[in-house]
């Protein structure tokens, strides 16, 4: 991938476990174990994995929301991990992320027109009250909602349109990357596909690339131009979005994939069940920290060496010391 618009090297981030009357520290949760990713310009890469993998925290390790342990953020060339607070903010305008949880994230307090304004306002991009207005209407009118939105406030709207609005907010500055954190986990079924379709023609309309992070490969599969695999804070598995669909290659992915309905129901696809739960972050199992639960580890390196994430087929990356 040439000059790619973000690129994610190595990243790591280990939060500290306090304990005792001391507060000392007494362990660390391993969040996020050195992840790496290119996203080109234009393109939509989905991150999946169940929770507690690693997914979230990658993308506010991102947006430098928390501060890495170690690694590297690149965004157009420039690291993003040594930016100071001035050059952080100008860079807030190319990057913006839409949240899980559309209210939370919405100031109760705020009208809708003013939660939109204030990112103008912050970047210094509407210089006066009626050109605010005027976006604010734009804005609301590109998201799919109404211009007498913007008097309300949040609790007056339903699920949908909460992250419609959490939308208009993000797209006010004009970002370059916009980072989906499961942005449609939290709504009913009906509602995913229209906040999907909403993003993908947003997409197109803007040019935007999209980090869409979700705990679901079936919400993905459509979305995604390629698709990265995590559990327990690594990426395991990364490729196109139809060669991942077609021909998953680590066993933590088929498992994952198994688990998907398929929409013809003249095929059947086994169940692969895994055996207990995901280790904890605060003392991962040591080599591939998936052998606890892989239904193929050998005795010998899958429990002493991390497997490193290999090429196998263009394209198509695999941290898996039989599958790669
Ligand atoms: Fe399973 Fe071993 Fe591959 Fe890990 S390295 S996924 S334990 S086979």
């Amino acid at each position: 991938m040439s000059d790619p618009l973000l690129r994610v090297e190595k990243l790591v981030k280990r939060f500290p476990v306090k304990g005792g009357v001391l507060r000392r520290t007494v362990g660390q949760v391993h969040a996020v174990s050195g992840v790496s990713f290119d996203l080109a310009r234009g393109e939509t890469l989905g991150l999946v994995g169940e929770s507690g993998c690693g997914k979230s925290t990658t993308g506010r390790l991102i947006l430098r929301l928390i501060e890495p342990t170690s690694g590297h953020v690149w965004f157009e060339g420039r690291d993003v991990t040594a930016l100071n607070e001035r050059e952080m903010l100008a860079l807030r305008r190319d990057m913006q992320i839409i949240f899980q949880d559309p209210y939370a994230s919405l100031n109760p307090r705020m009208t809708v027109g003013g939660i939109i304004g204030e990112a103008l306002t912050i970047h210094g991009l509407a210089p006066n009250a009626r050109e605010r207005e005027a976006r604010v209407v734009e804005l609301l009118e590109t998201v799919g909602l109404r211009a007498d939105h913007m008097r309300r406030f949040p609790h007056e709207f339903s699920g949908g349109q909460r992250q419609r609005i959490g939308i208009a907010r993000a797209l006010a500055v004009s970002p370059k990357l916009v980072i989906c954190d499961e942005p449609v986990s939290a709504l009913d079924v009906s509602i995913q596909a229209q906040v999907v379709n909403l993003l993908e023609d947003l997409q197109e309309k803007f040019g935007l690339t999209y980090l869409f992070i979700a705990h679901d490969l079936s919400v993905v599969e459509h979305i995604s131009d390629r698709v990265a695999v995590m559990y327990l804070g690594r990426i395991v598995e990364i490729a196109s979005s139809r060669e991942l669909y077609a021909n998953p290659r680590h066993p933590y992915t088929e498992a994952l994939l198994s688990a998907v309905p398929i929409p013809d129901p003249t095929l059947k696809r086994e169940r692969i069940r895994l055996a207990g739960d995901v280790p904890s972050p605060l003392n991962p199992p040591p080599g591939c920290n998936f052998h606890t639960r892989c239904p193929i580890a050998n005795q010998g390196s899958c429990r002493s060496e991390v497997p490193e994430l290999r090429e196998t087929s263009p394209g198509h990356f695999v941290a898996c010391h039989l599958r790669a």
